[in-house]
């Protein structure tokens, strides 16, 4: 409904909200309402494994157990690490003297890891190995001296951990939008990498444009884009042309999340929309749809998607099929720190790390 402006000030009477049923009745569809759930979503081996890791910390170690920045990007995961006892920090400067920190799974540079040894803090590195590998090319390449184009972008704590290796050889280029900005050394002896939340769309075409300046520019040995983002891009590629809107549960910092919008859109989805919390889905967004897609990213617990179910459920949307475009099993072992710490105490609960998953490209 739209409400009317007014010249004079008039008495505010609150307006029922409708109930789920009132709406879904007031908003005939052409054909019966259904709901698309995409698969893979949710949670990836990376972002189960650094979540144990606090998880396990706070068990071994006891509160309070710091960590710099979010462990991950879900504020849900955040709120409910803190309600347990870790603090979220910036800066290891925040963290007292000889303090137990634990560095979160998008990584951080060796400044960050000096800095921490310089304050005497005990450290668990949950960065995903996905990542480290990243950082691996990044220092490879630069002691062969290449000019290292870092797609990503500014600003966030990945790209910062990366350019941090190198930072003498490393340039951010954030889309194709840079490109042209690109200077290098040697146009004979460049590289790019990426960030692994990427599009991998739009960063096919950033190289295609840094191709067509640098023809001789090479490619990461191995994707830097990372499985588990490219699975849930193309999960939802497959829902989005049948899709009236899709959903996507995210948080507003998480990047995979983000890209998950834009890519339904892309594909053919007439509306998308990302949200932490199954409240925050708005009654309008369901005018005239018959046809939900639901997806979540990469940091996100399924039991916020099993919410929104409930919710799409509530508005008539009951009849759920998901769509299975990958399996994913890929196990990362839990930090090296904390395995010594699990293994003196005996805790075999999760030798291996989390639910994992195995990487289907
Ligand atoms: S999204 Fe990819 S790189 Fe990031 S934590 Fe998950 S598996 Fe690792």
């Amino acid at each position: 409904m739209i409400s009317t402006a007014v010249s004079v000030p008039m008495p505010i009477v609150p307006r029922r909200r409708r109930t789920p049923s009132e709406v879904a009745a007031a908003s005939p569809v052409d054909g019966p309402r259904r709901v698309l759930l995409a698969a893979p979503r949710g949670y990836c081996a990376g972002v189960d494994r650094a979540v144990i890791a606090v998880e396990k910390a706070l068990e071994h170690y006891g509160p309070p157990v710091y960590v710099r920045k979010q462990i991950v990007h879900n504020v849900h995961v955040v709120s409910t690490l803190e309600a347990k006892g870790a603090i979220f920090v910036d800066e290891n400067e925040e963290v007292p003297e000889g303090a137990l920190v634990v560095f979160s799974a998008h990584g951080v540079s060796p400044a960050v890891v000096a800095s921490a040894a310089d304050r005497g803090l005990r450290t668990i590195d949950a960065t995903c190995p996905l990542v480290t590998k990243v950082h691996r090319e990044a220092v490879r390449f630069a002691k062969d001296d290449f000019d290292i184009l870092l797609i990503g972008h500014e600003g966030h704590e990945e790209v910062e951990g990366t350019a941090g290796e190198a930072p003498e050889h490393i340039q951010i280029v954030n889309g194709p939008h840079d490109v042209d900005k690109v200077q290098v050394r040697d146009p004979e002896k460049v590289i790019w990498l990426s960030q692994t939340t990427l599009s991998v769309d739009e960063t096919m075409e950033t190289v295609r444009l840094l191709k067509e300046r640098f023809p001789t520019l090479q490619d990461p040995p191995s994707d830097d884009i990372c499985y588990a983002t490219t699975n849930r891009q193309v999960a939802i590629k497959n829902i989005s042309p049948r899709a009236d809107l899709v959903i996507v549960v995210g948080s507003a910092n998480s990047s995979n999340s983000v890209r998950l919008v834009e890519v339904a859109l892309e594909y053919g989805a007439l509306a998308s929309y990302r949200v932490d919390f199954a409240n925050e889905v708005d009654e309008r967004w369901f005018e005239g749809v018959a046809t939900v897609g639901v997806t979540s990213g990469a940091s996100v617990p399924e039991i916020l998607v099993q919410d929104v179910l409930r919710l799409l459920a509530d508005y008539g949307y009951a009849d759920v099929e998901e769509i299975v475009t990958a399996e994913e099993d890929l196990l990362f072992s839990l930090p090296k720190e904390l395995r010594a710490t699990l293994k003196a105490a005996g805790d075999t609960s999760h030798a291996l790390g989390g639910r994992g998953t195995r990487p289907s490209n």
